[in-house]
């Protein structure tokens, strides 16, 4: 599988697509996970809230590829803000996987209401300068969270992991990203389903002769964004990974834009959760 990739803002790249593995049980990662390894994915979603970083490091550690051609990520939960209590998640989540760095440590939830996001991020600024952490950023940041943390600490993350999907593209919080450097990644790129059964995005996915969710992941490729589309099902990973034999056309990227709306949110508000 050809693996496209971003440059990060610190220079690092960043695989395209990647897989995400939310809901996974522990114990089925090491299998789903080696599948996916299998077949050509060479990034992994993982979170310290997602209870799979120890079933994740086993499917790493078995499947004999080079650690230097994977990139896995992991998050920092909602109950380790503060420097301390990043410095201890982090470092759990490693041993969990099994691994002496990660390529892209993000903080999950800015859960404003704590008001220790930007204290958090300076605790990621020193894994960073460790080497630990090979890249940082957040997941879930707002403009406004983003401002802060780029104002009070003079650095930019290097990726915000952020909900996206057709019914909901965001294109205000991807614009300040283009602005500022960020690189944009989707979570839920499928919108966990629902967007598969789009009669526009079905309609596209015939005249190419592609399948819906095909037509989804191509879409946020070609936005120059990362997608983290998650399965259990092995056809169905395959199929996630088999997105760079066709190209959409312009009618199509039109088509996809006007399924934007502003109720298409399907998890929790920032300003809110946590
Ligand atoms: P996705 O948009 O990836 O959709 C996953 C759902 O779609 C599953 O039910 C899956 O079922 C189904 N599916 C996947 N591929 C296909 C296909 N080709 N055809 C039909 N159905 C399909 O949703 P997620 O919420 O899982 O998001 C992806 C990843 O994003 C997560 O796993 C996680 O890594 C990350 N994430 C991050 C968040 C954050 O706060 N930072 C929040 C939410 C997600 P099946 O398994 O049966 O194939």
């Amino acid at each position: 599988m050809t693996q496209p990739t971003l440059t990060l803002n610190d220079g690092k790249r960043i695989p395209q697509l990647g897989f995400g593995v939310w809901k996974l049980a522990d114990e089925d990662a090491p299998e789903t996970v080696g599948l996916a390894l299998e077949v050509g994915y060479r990034s992994i979603d993982t979170a310290a809230a997602y209870g799979n970083e120890a079933g994740v490091g086993r499917a790493i550690a078995a499947s004999g590829i080079p650690r230097e051609e994977l990139f896995v990520a992991t998050k920092l939960w909602n109950d380790a803000h503060g420097t301390d209590e990043a410095l201890r998640a982090f470092d759990a989540s490693l041993k969990r996987l099994g691994l002496d760095y990660v390529d892209l440590y993000l903080v999950h939830w800015p859960v404003p209401q704590r008001n220790a996001y930007v204290e958090t991020w300076k605790a990621l600024m020193r894994l960073r300068e460790d080497g630990r952490a090979r890249s940082i950023g957040v997941s879930n940041f707002t403009v406004a969270h983003l401002k802060r943390v780029i104002d009070e600490t003079g650095s930019t993350p290097s990726v915000n992991q952020i909900e996206l999907h057709p019914r909901f593209q965001q294109r205000e919080l991807r614009a300040f990203h283009a602005e500022a450097g960020i690189v944009t990644e989707a979570w839920s790129p499928l919108g966990q389903g629902a967007a598969l059964e789009d009669p526009v995005i079905r309609g596209i996915a015939d005249k190419h002769g592609r399948t819906a969710a095909q037509v989804i992941l191509r879409w946020h490729l070609d936005l120059g964004q990362v997608a983290i589309p998650k399965s259990q099902n092995p056809a169905r990973i395959r199929e996630n990974a088999d997105v760079f034999g066709f190209s959409l056309d312009e009618a199509d990227h039109a088509a996809i834009a006007g399924l934007d709306t502003p109720d298409g949110r399907i998890g929790p508000h920032p300003d809110t959760f946590g």
